[in-house]
This record gives structure tokens, sequence and C-alpha cells, in this order.
């Protein structure tokens, strides 16, 4: 028996980084995934390499996320795991003096406002099968100021992470854990597209990092498939941070 054995685990961003990273992990592990994506050509690859369904879906859309979370309920009879991980990142100038208005606004739906659909919609799932774990993506940003300036983005997350403390509070006793990742800088094309932008970037971040190099998607998906999993049972509300003490430096 698989720790995560039949589970129905509803991924988004599933077809890249840290999300196909956690698609391969839980697929190892058992569950039943469901691959979400905007690109509709990495999100097909994910869930046919996983063995599992592909959803295409912006998910800071309402609608759509409502749709997702019914496809993976109809198809596979329950939700048991919600990955709410689709990001994108900081616009490249995202100083509080520069950054405009638009470019914020886009910022929180991609990342805050869909973690907040994601939650909202998965939630009755979990109510009626009076078990489920949510863990949504946050960063070490949430925990700390960025040195490279970048406002709307650590807006967002720290958004995502005081969301996540109220959820996992108020849900409790129903038996639903809801739990933040934080990772620190990882080794991701989300990562690469805002090094290319400023390659001094990338040195300055490696400098902080206790452990001397970005993490691996992998190592987060280790992380989110503990946090998934029975062996998590009595962690809810959690800043789950895996930043190679970035945060502590
Ligand atoms: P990535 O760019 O490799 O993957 C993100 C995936 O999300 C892509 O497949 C993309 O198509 C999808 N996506 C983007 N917008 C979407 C939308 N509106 N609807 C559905 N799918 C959408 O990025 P990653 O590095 O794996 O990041 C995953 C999460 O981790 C993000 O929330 C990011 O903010 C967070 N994070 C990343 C790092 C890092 O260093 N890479 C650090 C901390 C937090």
């Amino acid at each position: 028996m698989q720790r995560l054995q039949d589970r129905v685990a509803v991924i988004t961003g599933a077809g890249s980084g840290i999300g196909l990273a956690t698609a391969r992990r839980f697929a190892q592990e058992g569950a039943k995934v469901v691959a979400v994506d905007l690109d509709e050509v990495a999100g097909t690859k994910a869930a046919d390499e996983v063995g599992g369904l592909f959803v295409k879906a912006d998910v800071s859309q309402e609608d759509d996320v409502i749709r997702m979370f019914r496809t993976a309920h109809e198809t596979y009879g329950s939700v048991d795991i919600a990955f709410n991980n689709a990001g994108i990142s900081p616009p490249e100038d995202d100083s509080i003096l520069t950054t405009g208005i638009d470019a914020w606004r886009r910022v929180q739906e991609v990342n805050l406002t869909s973690v907040y659909y994601c939650c909202k919609h998965a939630i009755p799932y979990m109510q009626r099968q009076g078990k489920g774990s949510i863990i949504n993506t946050a960063s070490f940003v949430a925990v700390m100021g960025s040195a490279t300036s970048q406002i709307s983005y650590t807006a967002s997350k720290g958004g995502v992470l005081a969301m996540t403390r109220e959820l996992g509070v108020q849900f409790a006793r129903e038996g639903i854990r809801v739990n933040a990742l934080c990772p620190g800088p990882v080794d991701t094309p989300l990562l690469q597209e805002l090094f290319a932008k400023d390659p001094e970037r990338a040195q300055r971040r490696l400098v902080h990092i206790p452990i001397g190099r970005f993490a691996r998607a992998e190592e987060m998906a280790a992380a989110v498939a503990f946090l998934a999993s029975d062996d998590a049972s009595f962690i809810t509300a959690s800043e789950f941070l895996v930043d190679g003490g970035i945060s502590s430096a």
C-alpha cells in the first residue's frame, strides 16, 4: 500500500516546474492525478506521463476552477488533495515606485485570487468526505522581505500564507488540513525567466542561500507529498519552509 494510494489529487500548474515534479511524485506514491494547466501542450504531456487526466483551466477564472474540481470528482469520485500551485513571476520592474496597477492586479489574480477560488471550491467536496489536504504554494518571500524589489509578487504570496493559516484553523475540526509550501529559489522555468531578465539577480540570490545552491523541483515535490499524506496528520495552518535556510540567513 503506497502513501497516496488512490487519493485523487488536483494539481494546478502541473505542466512545468514544481507542479510537474509533484505530479510525478504523487503518481509514484499511488495517487490519481488531475493535471491542471493553462498550457494545453505541457499539461497534456504531464497528464499522459503520469497516467492522469488533463484539465485545461485558467485558475484566475472562477468558472474554470469550478469546472476542474467538478471534472476531477465526476471522473474519479472524490477530491482528496488540492495542490494550488500555479503562479506567475513578478513583472519586470516590480518596485512599488514603478509597478503599474494593471501589472499588480494581474499578479494578484493569478497568484492569490486563484488560491481563493481553489480553496473555496475544493473545500465543499472535502467537507462532504470529512477529510482532505490542501497545499497552497506561497514562497519564502511571504515570511521575509525581498532584496530584489518585487512588491506585487511578495504581497500576493503573503496573502496566500495568511489565507492558509485562516482556513487551516477554520476547517481543522472537519478533518481538512490546509498548509502552505514556502519554497526558496527553485531551478524551474519561472526562476530561469526571471534571471534571464536580470542575471545579476541570480548571483545576489545565490549568496544568501545557506545550502549554497538553488533547489530542485523534486525537493519541493517530496515536501508536498509529505504534507498531502497522513504522515502529516497533525500539521495544519503551517508555513512549510523548504528554502535551504534562506529565510533565517
Ligand atoms: P513554472 O513557470 O515552471 O510553472 C508554472 C505553471 O503554472 C506553468 O505550467 C504555467 O503554464 C502554469 N500557469 C501559469 N498561470 C496559470 C493560470 N492562470 N492558470 C493555470 N495554470 C497557469 O513555475 P514554478 O517555479 O514551478 O512555480 C510554481 C509555483 O511556485 C508558483 O506559484 C511560484 O510563484 C512558486 N514559487 C516558485 C519559486 C521558484 O523559485 N521557482 C519560489 C517560490 C515560489
